[in-house]
């Protein structure tokens, strides 16, 4: 993005407001500027014909509405695209459009890279090189939409659903993100629903209070393990954050969520993490919260395996009876359909080159020996 002039899209719509107000001009004629950008993808002032000459004129030589330079766009042939922007510095991050009957979701990259370093991700093993902007979250969604719209022949909105599941945590971006949330409600902006919005997180148990306060959007939580022993080695983000101070905080975080039940992602890993005495952990574990109610869901993830983590998928069968137990015990689990297999869009192969500033790669490939549980 141009350093020189000031991108838009780095802007929610007060920080637009303002923005125009240093240039002396009113709020609705940021109002005006938004819709441009976001309803209707425009990049050239010199279209945006309602506002005043000498505004257009202005903007010109101040101001850009800059998205991120694409280095490839694969399509599957089950409908999913997967596209790898170039962020600069050597870093690339991915956005994946995946096309339902009666939804589209877009998940969307909030890092260039991770810091977690979730042992099952391939994100994880590669490090973490930078934040991305504002500008940079809400260019993925901004692009997607407008050529999914020219792609489709289609006026109407064809992105009806967010998911910030791509690459990186972005409750580690907090600053960043909450202007995109906002971007992406605002009735000005993209107008998606709180329900249609989910941020996904490995347990950033302060950030989590914050989020249900300045923009709670619908919330995903990636458990992964039904115990503190073995989700310190899954997720190490358990050792700042264990279960119960991250269950504790999925009960605060409903009462403020659109939706009345927190989604719990787990990645089902083959003998690791899968077994029936797994199943009944979890059960006994979100019992003791949510005040007797069922307050939460499941959404098994089909783990797809990469050479360095050392991990192998779960077989379907597996898979099957950890669902079934714990739909027999009244928690509703669904096992995520793969998408875009033939283009590696699938959950945690969202992996752009990272230039890593933290030695991850190196000090996974220390752990990998002892992080793998084999419960049979
Ligand atoms: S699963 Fe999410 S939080 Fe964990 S390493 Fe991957 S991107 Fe980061």
């Amino acid at each position: 993005m141009s350093t020189t002039l000031t991108n838009l899209l780095n802007f929610d719509l007060p920080g637009l407001v303002a923005y125009c107000q240093s240039l002396g001009e009113k709020p609705f004629r940021a109002t005006q500027l938004f819709r441009w950008i976001h309803q209707r993808g425009a990049t050239d002032f010199a279209q945006m014909t309602d506002l005043a000459k000498s505004l257009r004129e202005k903007l010109a030589t101040q101001a850009c509405i800059e998205g991120l330079k694409i280095l490839t766009q694969q399509e599957s042939r089950d409908g999913t695209i997967k596209w790898l922007f170039d962020v600069g510095d050597g870093n690339a991050v991915e956005a994946v459009f995946i096309p339902e009957d009666d939804r589209g979701t877009l998940c969307v990259s909030s890092q260039a890279g991770c810091a977690v370093g979730c042992r099952f991700c391939s994100t994880g093993h590669q490090g973490f090189s930078r934040n991305l902007t504002t500008g940079e979250i809400i260019a993925q969604l901004w692009f997607a939409e407008h050529f999914l719209r020219r792609h489709l022949n289609t006026s109407e909105r064809v992105i009806t659903n967010v998911v910030m599941m791509g690459m990186g945590e972005p409750l580690q971006n907090y600053a960043a993100l909450v202007p995109a949330l906002r971007t992406m409600l605002d009735d000005h902006g993209y107008g998606l629903s709180r329900r249609r919005v989910t941020v996904s997180t490995s347990g950033v148990v302060p950030m989590m209070q914050r989020l249900s306060q300045d923009c709670p959007v619908a919330l995903a939580v990636s458990l992964h393990a039904p115990n503190d022993g073995l989700r310190d080695h899954l997720v190490p983000l358990n050792r700042k954050y264990p279960l119960d101070e991250l269950l504790q905080a999925c009960e605060a975080y409903l009462e403020f969520a659109p939706r009345d039940f927190v989604t719990f992602e787990y990645c089902m890993l083959d003998g690791v993490n899968d077994q029936p005495e797994h199943a009944q952990q979890l059960i006994d574990l979100v019992r003791r919260y949510g005040k007797g109610k069922a307050w939460c869901k499941f959404n098994l993830i089909p783990f797809n395996p990469f050479p360095q983590s050392g991990l192998l998928r779960s077989g379907s069968a597996a898979v099957q009876r950890f669902a079934q137990l714990l739909n027999d015990a009244g928690i509703v689990t669904t096992v995520r359909k793969t998408r875009g297999d033939d283009i590696d869009a699938a959950c945690g192969q969202l992996a752009g080159d990272v230039k890593d500033r933290t030695r991850a790669a190196e000090r996974m490939a220390k752990q990998r020996t002892i992080s793998v549980y084999r419960a049979r």
